[in-house]
């Protein structure tokens, strides 16, 4: 493998647990100076209920605002309603999201495994129909916060009802950051068994210091993707304890030095972390913003 793709998830997956409401101006930077960096795929916003989500309120804000961006710009939907609002925008493509567990399904997004799979089916469907690209997330697919593990054989059986609805990809999301290597191999192996030839796209949170490590084991294993978060921003309000994604540019740094390019520039990806950070009041989670670029020409 010497290059692989990286999709941007900080406006969306980053500042979704965040407290602070960011300004919609600020998020519209924010993924303008992504795309600037390199990023060619991002996601911009979820289309949910502002009441559950107060931060992504603005999601059609944030689309018009982007609207000249040149890059594929994904909005997050759960249900039908969601589809709705967001065909209404200009989004490229629609991300559905399903539940390996029902624990994290009813929390998430108040259904069960099964009827989280029936929605995105439905999803898929109206993005089809509005000439859309879409595709679909099984969330909490290496661990559920509430039900532990979750066996490789369940997520392959759900992968392959998915790819039955034709998604341009699916995603395996470690939801709350509990996956290891060796769990990537054994998933990867088994959901590549059951849906030969559809791209996988892999989502890891860093909770617990392994995202890096399960990024490379998934590559290695033939995905296609790769979900990353710039300053490893990131959690989600319903999944207790889960915190930031892989950051971007500790990704970068991982894979570049490896040989595998992705077409974003690290030293870019940390000025945005260095101006995020600003924005957020913080220092961002992230280790290789932190630190001085190494070799000192890189880019
Ligand atoms: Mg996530």
């Amino acid at each position: 493998m010497t290059q692989i793709e990286i999709v941007e998830v900080s406006p969306r997956d980053g500042l979704q647990n965040e407290a602070q409401i960011v300004a919609t101006a600020d998020k519209v930077e924010m993924i303008r100076r992504a795309v600037a960096a390199g990023v060619k795929r991002i996601e911009v916003a979820s289309f949910v209920d502002p009441r559950r989500v107060p931060q992504m309120a603005d999601a059609e804000a944030v689309c018009a605002g982007v609207a000249d961006v040149d890059a594929i710009k994904i909005g997050l939907v759960l249900n039908q309603r969601g589809a709705m609002r967001a065909l209404a925008t200009g989004v490229d493509e629609l991300g559905a999201v399903v539940s390996a567990s029902d624990g994290f399904g009813i929390a998430n997004q108040g259904r069960s495994s099964d009827e989280s799979v029936a929605d995105a089916i439905a999803i898929l469907g109206l993005a089809r129909e509005h000439g859309r690209r879409a595709q679909v997330t099984i969330s909490t697919a290496f661990g559920c916060p509430f039900e532990g593990e979750v066996a490789p054989e369940r997520v392959a059986g759900i992968a392959r009802r998915l790819a039955a609805a034709g998604p341009l990809e699916i995603a395996l999301g470690d939801t709350i950051g509990v996956a290891a290597p060796g769990q990537i191999v054994k998933m990867m192996r088994a959901v590549q068994a059951a849906i030969p030839g559809m791209p996988i796209r892999c989502h890891f949170h860093d909770t617990r210091g392994t995202a890096v490590a399960n990024a490379w084991a998934a590559l290695t294993e033939g995905a296609a993707t790769l979900d990353a978060s710039i300053g490893g921003l990131g959690g989600c309000p319903f999944a207790p304890g889960a915190s930031g994604n892989v950051a971007t540019e500790d990704l970068l740094y991982a894979l570049h030095r490896s040989g595998v390019e992705t077409g974003v520039s690290l030293a870019d990806v940390i000025e945005v972390d260095h101006w995020l950070g600003a924005i957020m009041a913080r220092p961002l989670p992230a280790k290789v913003a932190r630190v001085s670029m190494f070799p000192p020409a890189a880019h």
